[in-house]
């Protein structure tokens, strides 16, 4: 899905990857209440899932964006399979739930990947309409090129240079402010 169908105000903040550990992020997560979702990948997080524990423990979600970000769409059945369920094990294992949505790296996937995913335990995988990458610049996947209730926006975070996490999340709430909208917690919808 690229958004969820509601009447509702509401646009979701999503975060992609896990490079950046910004405690500065931490502290805007639980000073404003962002119901913020967390796709995030082994190989990328590293040895830094303290600072997630850290942003699930002020409110955020935490989901899977697979093991090493491979582009999964034509990949055999096992190796998507270890992708995502090798990532569903590794989160389980530091928080102790599984994640119920998945989102693949790059947006690229197949049937394949969808049959792996449910065997993984996983009930909806997560697209984006619009992304906000480094620049600080919205760019939309497709449809009208402005916020809609309902949209799901991505924030990736593997880029080394750029805006940090924290200053892209100022843009995107004034945004969304401006429209009229809030931010809901999108696992209250999907
Ligand atoms: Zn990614």
């Amino acid at each position: 899905m690229h958004r969820v169908p509601t009447r509702d105000r509401v646009i979701f903040l999503t975060y992609d990857d896990g490079a950046e550990k910004d405690p500065r992020f931490v502290d805007m997560v639980r000073e404003l209440r962002l119901p913020v979702s967390m796709f995030l990948t082994d190989s990328v997080v590293g040895p830094g899932y303290g600072h997630f524990a850290r942003l699930r423990a002020v409110g955020a979600s935490i989901q899977n964006h697979t093991l090493d970000h491979a582009a999964l769409r034509g990949l055999p059945y096992a190796g998507q399979r270890a992708e995502i369920c090798g990532q569903q094990s590794k989160l389980r294992a530091r928080f102790g739930v599984r994640p119920r949505l998945f989102r693949p790296p790059y947006g690229t996937y197949d049937t394949t990947t969808l049959r792996a995913a449910a065997h993984c335990g996983v009930t909806a995988v997560v697209l984006w309409r619009a992304a906000m990458e480094g620049d600080g610049e919205l760019t939309y996947a497709k449809g009208p090129r402005r916020l809609r209730a309902g949209d799901i926006v991505s924030v990736p975070s593997s880029e080394p240079t750029g805006l940090s996490l924290r200053e892209r999340t100022t843009r995107l709430l004034r945004e969304i402010q401006a429209r009229g909208l809030t931010v809901g917690r999108l696992e209250d919808y999907v």
